[in-house]
């Protein structure tokens, strides 16, 4: 007899056992896949966080746990949305004592994002901010100083909306200002009100030295 090692199924033959697929071994197979890691290691989190247990969850406990589908779930949004710092959102949602099966919830991310934007060092916001006009550009076969000169009004609110280009470049970039300036009163409106932006010209006026670090860099950078 051929035996599952997932189900404990028995079979006579072994290549009736080859092409046998049960849940638990699908789940094994896809424990490559993009949003498995991110779901596996979000639940890995979540165990040591909120249970201040020292030993880590193994994949196998993963897969057989209750809550495997909403964790995948939960990876597969931050797959979607291009979260890059999963474990920093997670662990801001067990902060906020959010219900797992709420992680998924725009809301969620947008208050992360827009606390996280406030609180990040100039730097990480300029640096996180070029990461994300790399991968642009590599997505569409370009330069990434190109952006704010090629990329639709449209798309740029759902990107400045998501968090992903900082308000330091923003407002400190002369091809960001261009870019903004062909906005229609919708795209500036959703853009005023995602960003708090009397909180930004008091920052901006507090830390010159930060400002004028950041003109020089993005000038520098063609941006
Ligand atoms: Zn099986």
């Amino acid at each position: 007899m051929y035996k599952c090692e997932y189900c404990n199924k028995e079979y006579k033959k072994e290549s009736t056992l080859a092409v046998h697929l049960c849940e638990p071994k699908r789940r094994h197979m896809q424990k490559g896949e993009p949003h498995v890691q991110l779901g596996y290691r979000a639940y890995q989190l979540f165990y040591q966080i909120g249970t201040n247990s020292k030993k880590e969850k193994t994949y196998s406990d993963f897969a057989t746990s209750q809550y495997y589908i909403a964790f995948c779930k939960f990876g597969y949004y931050c797959r979607d949305i291009g979260i890059d710092d999963v474990p920093g959102y997670v662990r801001y949602l067990l902060g906020k004592q959010a219900r797992l099966d709420h992680w998924t919830r725009d809301k969620y991310f947008t208050e992360w994002m827009k606390e996280r934007q406030k609180t990040e060092s100039t730097d990480r916001a300029v640096e996180r901010t070029i990461i994300f006009l790399e991968k642009w550009a590599l997505e569409n076969d370009t330069v990434f100083s190109k952006y704010f000169e090629d990329i639709s009004p449209n798309l740029a609110t759902f990107h400045i909306c998501s968090g992903k280009v900082s308000p330091w470049v923003l407002f400190n970039s002369s091809s960001a200002q261009n870019l903004i300036d062909t906005f229609n009163n919708e795209q500036l409106k959703m853009v005023t009100e995602y960003l708090d932006i009397d909180f930004w010209q008091r920052k901006m006026n507090t830390n010159p030295s930060d400002t004028h670090w950041t003109k020089e860099i993005l000038e520098k950078a063609g941006l």
